[in-house]
């Protein structure tokens, strides 16, 4: 059989120019091979009892020389003979650190060896920012050192060098700027700080780079404004151990709440974290944070859901959108977990493997958020403030699919103890005949109570759950019923006919039929409800569609204006306007058509619906005061 031929010179281009969307990668991979040099090297020593090889003995420094625009990368690993420059370097897409892996896969495990190259691709990514490349490699134990040279596509040149120390050394000539690329910004010190801590923050050797720093001054020296020296010095970046790498038992509070604030860039601490450690089908380890308040753009479309994505402590994407629901989307955090990443490791390969901690996730936030709602009410309230609006649109976005994941969260303010109550709460005080969960919608407690229905239930010794927000009964649609128990609204004309209304309908049927027969098209309906108590009218609806849904309805951009609830006027027959409307109808039938047109409009107005021909009606009421 024949071997495939390759176009290396094709191959190398696509490396560079194809498989990554973000340059500035190219220092993340670099040092990832740093590290796996160093570890192959702590490996050996191990194993061969060396001493001199302890973890404190290795680091990796990143230093730039704006004079010559070139950026160093050197590492004190394990350091790379002729032979192998020549194949490592020399091959594309061979990659040493898979081999080494495969050959130590049981000792590694146990060592605390953690090896990151796989593809033999990354370290021509330098390519994308440097025009030439030399590396200065000595090989552990070796009394020689040797320098590869490229200038890209065209091919490399290996010859001895002189090296003094073991391990490598790479120099980046880094490519003149042009109009779309100022290259030259990776020599800027702030940018290699900030490369390092995003990409590289945990990469368990110490980076070091030159950073500058100001001498003190004197008081004089202050006074005469002279100008402060400055030096540089060699500083370690990177933070090493990932928090959630470390025992629970060995992280403060003040570190998760700092991790938070420094990450996330919130000022305020988080309400609480959960710091999770996973092994078995999938293993992951995670800390995931529920902010103190909604971001001021939250409920908007520009806030962004997501966590951060390590794999071995280094990061693959800032956002990871899949491992959140909706719903959960306030959730901030950090996930690490040994992923299949697709070659240029900016996504993961599998999304089977992210599913799976995805649910894990959700699972492991649910039930922490029960455990706050059981255990510490206050906080759980305040978490619902922030953001129980969401888990609400949950419920309604999914048509009520997430109802086991979201039922037991949810809560809303019982009208008769003004204060927060669940549903499992509302009904563990319903007698066994008790079918409805009651509710009324309103934007407080108070004026649930002030809507004319109100009264009659809670004399009645039921409560009322204040639905406040637009998306409450749209979710509670979704629902349909809690536990066996139907929601109603008190707003609904069944919840205030009785039968002792019954007799003086049928009486009063006259005058009754005259008021629907002018208010034809707008109510489907009008009755006499004793319900009422002191309120001489009011509206109220069939079916499905709610008052307030109508009203939500109606404010829709692409208008589903169309939709209108049954609406059944409701006139009470303990108030004088009853045998006023009585003595009109029996004296002219036809001007009962005013009086119709100004309860409705009354009505309407109580209800919070708009008025149309508000003027016209408004001087029919004056005229007939003025009588
Ligand atoms: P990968 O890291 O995925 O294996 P690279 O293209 O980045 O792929 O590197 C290819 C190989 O070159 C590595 O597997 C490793 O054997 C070798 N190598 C790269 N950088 C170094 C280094 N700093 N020290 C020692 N060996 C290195």
């Amino acid at each position: 059989m024949k071997s495939f031929k390759t176009q290396s010179k094709r191959v190398l281009d696509l490396m560079i120019n194809s498989i990554y969307t973000n340059k500035e990668i190219f220092l993340r991979e670099l040092i990832s091979n740093c590290s796996d040099a160093i570890d192959k090297l702590y490996y050996k020593g191990l194993k061969e009892g060396i001493s001199g090889l302890t973890r404190n003995d290795f680091s990796i420094t990143v230093i730039a020389d704006k004079q010559n625009r070139t950026l160093t990368v050197s590492d004190n690993g394990i350091g790379m003979t002729a032979e192998e420059l020549e194949n490592n370097l020399g091959t594309i897409a061979r990659s040493g650190s898979l081999a080494f892996k495969t050959e130590n896969a049981e000792d590694i495990k146990d060592d605390d060896i953690n090896v990151i190259g796989q593809f033999g691709v990354g370290f021509y990514s330098a390519f994308m920012i440097a025009e030439k490349i030399e590396v200065y490699s000595k090989a552990y134990g070796s009394e020689e050192a040797n320098l590869w040279v490229s200038k890209g596509a065209e091919g490399y040149d290996i010859k001895p060098c002189e090296k003094a120390e073991h391990g490598t050394k790479i120099v980046l000539y880094v490519k003149p700027d042009t109009d779309d690329d100022k290259f030259s910004d990776y020599l800027e010190e702030y940018r290699i700080r900030s490369l390092i801590k995003k990409y590289s923050d945990y990469i368990r050797y110490p980076i070091k780079t030159e950073v500058t720093k100001y001498k003190e001054q004197s008081e004089t020296e202050q006074k005469d404004g002279m100008p402060r020296e400055s030096y540089v010095e060699l500083e370690t970046l990177n933070s090493m151990t990932p928090l959630w790498k470390k025992n629970k038992s060995e992280v403060t509070e003040e570190e998760y709440d700092g991790f938070y604030k420094d990450t996330f860039f919130d000022y305020e601490k988080p309400l609480k974290h959960v710091h999770v450690s996973v092994e078995g089908n999938v293993s992951y380890k995670a800390i995931l944070y529920i902010p103190a308040k909604a971001p001021f753009n939250y409920y908007s479309k520009s806030y962004e859901k997501g966590l951060k994505l390590y794999t071995d402590g280094v990061l693959i994407t800032e956002r990871c959108a899949d491992l959140l629901p909706d719903y959960f989307s306030f959730v901030k955090g950090v996930v690490d977990s040994e992923l299949t990443l697709n070659i240029s490791r900016e996504t993961i390969q599998q999304s089977r493997q992210l599913k799976l901690i995805g649910s894990n996730i959700e699972k492991k936030i649910k039930s922490e958020l029960l455990d706050l709602m059981k255990n510490d009410r206050e906080k759980y309230e305040e978490f619902y403030k922030a953001f129980g609006l969401q888990l609400k649109y949950g419920i309604y976005q999914s048509y009520g699919m997430n109802r086991d994941v979201l039922i037991d969260l949810i809560m809303f303010k019982s009208v008769k103890e003004d204060k927060y109550v669940t549903l499992k709460e509302y009904i563990s005080s319903l007698g066994e005949d008790d079918k409805f969960i009651f509710y009324g919608t309103a934007k407080t407690v108070e004026a649930v109570k002030a809507l004319p229905q109100s009264e009659k239930i809670l004399d009645g010794g039921k409560d009322i759950l204040c639905f406040a927000d637009e998306v409450d009964e749209f979710a509670i649609k979704m629902l349909g019923e809690y536990e066996g128990k139907t929601f109603k609204n008190i707003l609904s004309e069944d919840v205030s006919s009785g039968e002792e209304d019954e007799k003086i309908n049928l009486e009063n049927k006259g005058v009754l039929d005259q008021i629907a027969g002018c208010l034809e098209g707008k109510v489907a309906k009008v009755k006499l409800s004793s319900s009422l108590k002191n309120r001489p009218v009011c509206l109220s609806s069939e079916g499905e569609i709610s008052l307030e849904m109508e009203k939500v309805l109606s404010q829709m951009p692409n208008g589903a204006e169309g939709v209108k609830a049954q609406k059944v006027l409701e006139i009470n027959p303990s108030h004088e306007i009853l045998e006023k409307l009585k003595r009109v109808y029996l004296e002219d039938k036809d001007a009962v058509k005013d009086y119709a047109e100004i309860l409705y409009f009354s009505a309407r107005l109580v209800s919070g619906l708009s008025v149309e021909e508000s003027s016209k009606t408004v001087d029919k009421i004056i005229d007939l005061i003025s009588k």
